[in-house]
């Protein structure tokens, strides 16, 4: 079965903007040794990996589509120089007052691995905030949380922090720190 790593995009892969939008090549900046170590992540195990992301706004006059396109077909073409391809890419585009079953932490965008082949107890979701974690424990996957403080998406989580305890397996800001629980022998 397969074994999947969803990956969040801003503050994860690449840096979060300030304003959180990520529209301009001068705002791009990668995760500190991201690319190198998701390159040996890749080449020493087998999980797939699937890009999912929250870009409220997206599409609106404030963030327009050509924008967000072109940084991340850069971003994207970065990593697959490298040997880094994706085999997914889900976006939501809406806010968070929208509640809408697709924003994470819903799984609304994510049904298709929930139904097919795939082996979810043994797949993680990396990212920033505590929604993401949510989106683990949603998936009965695992979390591995590139936490900052103070801790982000506290207010859009559903469930408490506590309740996600058994869900994080690794606390850090370091993705040297992921590459090794990814690849420790068991
Ligand atoms: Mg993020």
């Amino acid at each position: 079965m397969n074994k999947l790593l969803f990956l969040d995009r801003d503050g994860t892969l690449v840096y979060e903007p300030h304003d959180y939008i990520l529209d301009d090549f001068s705002k791009l900046e990668f995760y500190k040794n991201v690319i190198y170590f998701l390159r040996k992540i890749v080449e020493e195990t087998d999980f797939k990996l699937v890009m999912v992301t929250n870009q409220d706004g997206l599409g609106t006059p404030k963030f327009p589509e050509e924008k967000f396109q072109k940084v991340q077909d850069l971003i994207l073409k970065i990593l697959a120089n490298e040997g880094i391809h994706f085999y997914n890419i889900h976006i939501d585009r809406s806010y968070p007052e929208d509640n809408l079953p697709t924003r994470k932490p819903g799984t609304g965008m994510l049904t298709e691995y929930i139904e097919g082949n795939y082996d979810l107890s043994k797949s993680y979701v990396i990212g920033d905030r505590l929604t993401d974690m949510e989106l683990a424990k949603r998936l009965g996957a695992k979390g591995i949380w590139l936490d900052q403080e103070p801790a982000l998406g506290a207010n859009e989580i559903q469930v408490s922090p506590l309740d996600l305890d058994t869900t994080i397996m690794l606390q850090t800001q370091s993705w040297e720190a992921i590459y090794k629980h990814l690849t420790w022998p068991i």
